[in-house]
Formats: C-alpha cells, sequence, structure tokens
C-alpha cells in the first residue's frame, strides 16, 4: 500500500560524456519508469532529486530495440552441419536436430539470449519462436517467465509451422503443428500475456514463420486474430532468391504479392529481412506502413543479399535491426550489428547517405515503430526509461573524438550499464541476478548433450 500511493524516485543522471538526444547536454532525469526531462549542458534540474548518477564517463543513448531473433539457436552455434552453407539447405540440415529441443534447453537459451541482449545495451528483446515439438507447447510462457525474471522488456512473437515437407513446405512433420492447434494457442498466449498499454513489459505478436512452412489459411485467420486483440504481425519474407523462386513456384506469385493476398499489407505487419524486392515492392510496402527489420550479420552469414534499407524507409516503411537467431549470426549483440549495419550500407551507398546516428537510428526508434511503439526508442520525456550507457575505456577506443561515433566506429560490444523501465539491470558490465558463469556451463552442457555430433 505504501509503494502505491508513495512518491516515485528521481534520479538524475548527470552530465554524460555524450548522449543521444537533443538538448541534454546536462543529463536526464528518470521519474518511476519514465524519462521526466532532458537537462540542459551546464543546467540543473528544474525539481530536486532523490539520487544523482554522475556519467562523465559514459555514452548515454536509447535502450536497443531487437526486432527479430530466434533463441533456441544459441545452442546449435557454428554447427558444422550447417556452416558454410546458404538458407535452405543451412536450415533443412539444422531442422534435423532441433526437434530434440527440451524445455529445460528452451528455457536456459531464453536466459542465455535475454542476458546476452542485455548485456549489449537491449532493453527491449523481441524473439520470433516456431518450434512447438512434442513436450514444448508451452515455449510462449517459458520465455515470458525468463523476460520477468530478467527484467528486460519482451516482444514474444508466437511463431508457428504447419507445412510439412510432404505438403511442399521445407519443415520435417515433426516440427509441425495444424492449423487449429496453433491458433488455438495463439489465442491463449494473447489472452494470458498480451499488454497493449503503453509501458508494457510484455507484448505478444503473431509470426507463422514464412510462406515455405506455413499455409494460407494460417496467414489468413492470424491476421485476423491480430485485428481481435490488437498485436502485431510478422513472419520472415523476401530473404533469399531461392524464397522467390519458392514462391513462384508454389503460389505463382512472387513474396509480396502473396502477403498482400492473405491480408497482411498493413502497419500492422512488420517483416525480417525484406532483401529481394523490386522497386514496386518496395513502393507497396512503403505505402502500406509495412515495417522491415533489418539482420545485416544473419544476411552476410547466409550470404543472401542485402536490404534496401533506405529505399524501404523513402518509401515510407519503418526499418529496424536485429541480431537474428543464434545459427545465422551467432551471437545475441545488438549493437555490433549497429556496426554491421552500418558497413554493409556502405555498400550500396553513398558515405553522406548513411552515417551512424542512421545506424543507431534503426536500432532504436526504428525497431520500436516496427514493434508498433512510441514509448520506447527515443531519449525524451514521457518515454520509458530505458537506456544503455557505454564507457570508451577500453583500447579500441582509444584515440576517439566523437563518442557517440567512436561507439560505431570502434565497435562497442558491451554496455556499462542497462536501465530497463527505470531500473538498473546492468551494472559494471555484469547483469543484475544472472551468475553468467553457471548460465554458460548449463547451457554448453545441454547444447553438447542434445546437439552434439558425436
Ligand atoms: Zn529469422
Amino acid at each position: 500500500m505504501m509503494e502505491a500511493s508513495a512518491t516515485p524516485r528521481r534520479l538524475w543522471i548527470r552530465d554524460p560524456l555524450a548522449i543521444l538526444a537533443e538538448g541534454a547536454g546536462g543529463g536526464i532525469v528518470v521519474e518511476g519508469t519514465r524519462i521526466v526531462e532532458r537537462v540542459a549542458a551546464g543546467a540543473r534540474p528544474v525539481a530536486p532529486v532523490d539520487e544523482t548518477f554522475d556519467a562523465g564517463r559514459h555514452v548515454v543513448i536509447p535502450g536497443l530495440v531487437n526486432t527479430h531473433h530466434h533463441f533456441f539457436q544459441t545452442l546449435t552455434r557454428a554447427h558444422p552441419i550447417a556452416i558454410n552453407k546458404p538458407l535452405f539447405p543451412w536450415l533443412k540440415a539444422l531442422s534435423t536436430i532441433w526437434p530434440r529441443l527440451t524445455p529445460e534447453a528452451f528455457r536456459l537459451a531464453s536466459r542465455l539470449a535475454y542476458t546476452e541482449l542485455l548485456l549489449s545495451g537491449c532493453t527491449t528483446a523481441g524473439d520470433h519462436h516456431y518450434l512447438f515439438p512434442k513436450g514444448l507447447e508451452a515455449s510462449v510462457d517459458i520465455q515470458v517467465e525468463e523476460a520477468r525474471a530478467i527484467g528486460i522488456r519482451a516482444f514474444v512473437t508466437r511463431g508457428s509451422m504447419s507445412l510439412s515437407e510432404k505438403d511442399g513446405g521445407l519443415p520435417p512433420e515433426t516440427l509441425v503443428q495444424d492449423d487449429d492447434t496453433i491458433l488455438a494457442d495463439s489465442e491463449r498466449v494473447l489472452s494470458l500475456f498480451h499488454d497493449p498499454k503503453p509501458g508494457a513489459m510484455v507484448q505478444i505478436g503473431l509470426a507463422p514463420c514464412s510462406p515455405f512452412n506455413v499455409t494460407k489459411r494460417l496467414m489468413h485467420e492470424s491476421a485476423r486474430l491480430a485485428e481481435r486483440h490488437d498485436c502485431r504481425l510478422h513472419t520472415h519474407l523476401g530473404e533469399t532468391l531461392d524464397e522467390n523462386a519458392y514462391c513462384l513456384e508454389m503460389y505463382g506469385q512472387r513474396p509480396v504479392d502473396y502477403l498482400e493476398e492473405v491480408g497482411w499489407m498493413s502497419a500492422r505487419t512488420w517483416l525480417a529481412h525484406g532483401i529481394h524486392f523490386n522497386d514496386d515492392e518496395v513502393r507497396r510496402l512503403g505505402a502500406a506502413g509495412v515495417g522491415v527489420c533489418h539482420c545485416p550479420t544473419s544476411n552476410m552469414v547466409l550470404a543472401s543479399g542485402r536490404c534496401r534499407t533506405c529505399e524501404l524507409e523513402a518509401a515510407g516503411s519503418p526499418v529496424g535491426l536485429g541480431v537474428d537467431g543464434s545459427a545465422s549470426n551467432d551471437n545475441s549483440n545488438l549493437i555490433e550489428s549497429v556496426r554491421h549495419a552500418l558497413m554493409l550500407a556502405r555498400l550500396s551507398y553513398r558515405a553522406e547517405d548513411v552515417s551512424h546516428l542512421d545506424a543507431l537510428r534503426w536500432a532504436t526508434e526504428g525497431s520500436a515503430r516496427c514493434l508498433g511503439r512510441d514509448d520506447i526508442g527515443r531519449i525524451e520525456p514521457g518515454r520509458e526509461a530505458d537506456l544503455a550507457l557505454f564507457t570508451l575505456d577500453e583500447l579500441r577506443f582509444s584515440g576517439a573524438h566523437d563518442p557517440l561515433a567512436a561507439l560505431v566506429l570502434c565497435g562497442a560490444h558491451r554496455a556499462d550499464r542497462v536501465m530497463v523501465a527505470g531500473s538498473w539491470r546492468v551494472i559494471d558490465g555484469a547483469p543484475i541476478g544472472v551468475d553468467t558463469g553457471d548460465l554458460r556451463e548449463a547451457h554448453t552442457r545441454l547444447a553438447r548433450e542434445l546437439f552434439g555430433t558425436l
């Protein structure tokens, strides 16, 4: 009772080395879960504060927002059956061992991925989970529990596969569920966990895996369900030329025409990858407000191609960033992906057209827009206090002059402090409440036992 009526604690994060926010040279004030004030350089907060954190060694940016991942894949990183292959052969090879996933392994994989993301400065962790083998029917429940325990904001999408090899799809029979089972569970997890309100710590989206492993009926029905529950829709689209060829052969249409036919051309939808679109398709996606999660690291690992980030943004599509699953990245380091996004963009665009600030914007505000959120992704009064603070005291930063550019160009890897909803979740580079040594040991052991090749 006392807590409910108490005035929220006011914290001044003062005089940062640099901050990614206009007019905040003197820092920001956090009250409860939100940012309430930007303090100009040399000024003081307008009202008294309870606590001050001296950020003189820190570069402060909005907490990064991850919009695509597959946590379970942390157990099959750098796997010999899959490395050095493009998407379809990679997927077919891994699909032979993924049915061995257990609830215990999935829980540890989720804990590990959340922790890795958090340590890289990520405060909202999206995952696209589409494996529901027998015994793992409560996967979404596990991911929500783990997110709550760690204190990270989570965007869990209930993925699905319903088209197995015998029906012309890619996955084996053991990894698919029927449409009605998927839809019933989607409804269950939306009712249990989805919070559509600003400041939500857990949101649920619906995410049939891709055109090559679900039925069109499931796509249609998922769009209707999303409308009813006011949630987002997510899927893989336009990742490889093989996918375009598959869609033409299976459905007689290109992926974007498929998306339109199944009722997904809306601002409720964001896509993973979005690489192989022609000019007309980019225009149509932009006009509909469909978001695209760019996954630069994964696209390079699988030799998939380059996302047309600038054309998509110019057409009206929100563009965000994702690390993608850990069998095609093979880490969960989102600040590293910011650097990769900048480097990859420089192969397609003029140096003056894409800067480190654009790459940071994709990973923050752009990703937040993909998730349909305007309460995170920027440092401004009224938004949630989700922040990542980096120091520049490693050798890699020595001699750097512009602190914000240094973060991206010198290759920051680990945040020193991370705040989610006004609470510190990483202090001195260590996650609160997680023993990383124990976690790594248990996770490694299960990865070997379940997915080892010997
Ligand atoms: Zn993916």
